[in-house]
């Protein structure tokens, strides 16, 4: 089983916190869904043993294509691909895109998921990370998209500068009044060259405060505990049933095929990223090329990654895989490592498998960073 993950790299404005690959000029929009689809054709070999079990189209922003765009990628996928009967397609979405009309045309496509960026219903926080909606058109999309897609997710960021907790919990309590089965929540990060980066260091904004957010982190993990929400991944949550297919197979070390600029592809055995231009990307993609640098990943890259993706779940990380895949000198080192943060609760072993604790939790990359390991091999 595996997945295929589409970039769609527009987006209307830029949000000030934002370092991921988009172009605010649309004027490409058109050649870049062909590009899209012959890169799909142009890779189906890669795939031939395989199942798809999930389609992903995330940016950027996906929802600024329209319907026909988005029903030629899939069709696109299914053409070339094996899919599975039931695969779960899901489509990233902001809530200026999601009109009524909209929503009912996506309806009627197979995507079957909608992971709307909400981020915060308060529009100072919505106007401070420049996102291109505002609070009404937040809490509007929710109530319409409910009415035509059941398995909904919605992000949320927290430890925004000038959020209090009353602000943070009163975005998690709209969260739950309207129902929706998952949600994913992040703490604002300050990347470098962004404009929040910029304005932090000119002393415009307020630095993010890492202690507010793992208060934050604490709350959402109590309220959303309470309500029956699982923190399956240290940043998502969802009720039985919801969590997301796509990423528990990405955290699981499932192969995935990434499509599109700046898309990363994963095999077991190499990992590969396409180049983060667009213009570059569909002239190669024209002239048959594929414009991807690979990597074969060494034995301490994989235990390093199933590390670091296995402690932020509520998986694990399995110790006889550690023996079984890695070897003794692994597992001997991972003992050794962790043995302290067991003892400092941090961590903890159960049925034979290693987790973080809830004191851990927050801790979690750190923590991770610690156990890994920099030339065994
Ligand atoms: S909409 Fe998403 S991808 Fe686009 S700039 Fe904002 S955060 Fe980045």
């Amino acid at each position: 089983m595996s997945g295929i993950y589409i970039h769609i790299p527009f987006c209307k404005q830029a949000c000030h916190y934002c370092d991921f690959h988009f172009s605010t000029n649309m004027g490409k929009k058109e050649a870049m869904v062909l590009a899209l689809i012959k890169e799909l054709e142009l890779r189906k070999d890669e795939f031939k043993e395989e199942v798809v079990q999930t389609i992903y189209l995330g940016g950027g922003t996906p929802s600024v294509l329209n319907t026909a765009e988005i029903d030629q990628i899939i069709e696109a996928v299914y053409s070339n691909y094996t899919v599975l009967g039931a695969p779960e397609i899901t489509l990233e979405a902001n809530p200026d895109d999601l009109s009524k009309e909209k929503i009912e045309e996506l309806a009627k496509s197979p995507i079957n998921r909608l992971s709307i960026g909400i981020q915060s219903f308060f529009e100072e926080d919505l106007k401070m990370m420049n996102r291109a909606h505002n609070s009404k058109e937040a809490e509007d999309c929710i109530v319409l998209a409910k009415n035509y897609f059941d398995n909904i997710s919605i992000d949320l960021i927290y430890g925004i500068p000038g959020m209090n907790n009353d602000r943070w919990i009163s975005n998690i309590e709209k969260a739950l009044d309207y129902g929706v089965p998952h949600i994913s929540s992040y703490a604002l990060t300050v990347e470098p060259k962004t404009a929040l980066k910029a304005f932090i260091d000119k002393g415009l904004i307020p630095t993010v405060d890492d202690e507010l957010a793992e208060v934050h982190f604490h709350i959402l993990v109590e309220k959303l505990e309470a309500a029956g929400f699982i923190n399956y991944e240290i940043s998502n949550f969802g009720k039985p049933g919801y969590f997301s297919r796509n990423n528990t197979a990405y955290w699981q070390g499932k192969k995935y095929l990434g499509i599109g600029p700046s898309a990363h592809s994963y095999d077991v055995i190499r990992r590969g990223w396409n180049i983060n231009n667009n213009a570059k990307y569909i002239k190669a993609i024209a002239q048959n090329e594929l414009p991807i640098e690979v990597e074969v990943l060494s034995k301490t890259d994989r235990y390093n990654e199933y590390i670091m993706t296995g402690l932020r779940t509520i998986w694990g990380v399995s110790l006889e895989r550690i023996k079984t895949e890695f070897g003794q000198k692994f597992y001997a080192y991972l003992a050794q490592q962790a043995h302290k943060k067991i003892e400092d609760g941090l961590l903890y072993i159960e049925k034979d498998h290693l987790l973080v604790s809830k004191k851990g939790k927050f801790l979690s990359d750190g923590i991770a960073a610690d156990l890994f390991l920099v030339n065994l091999s």
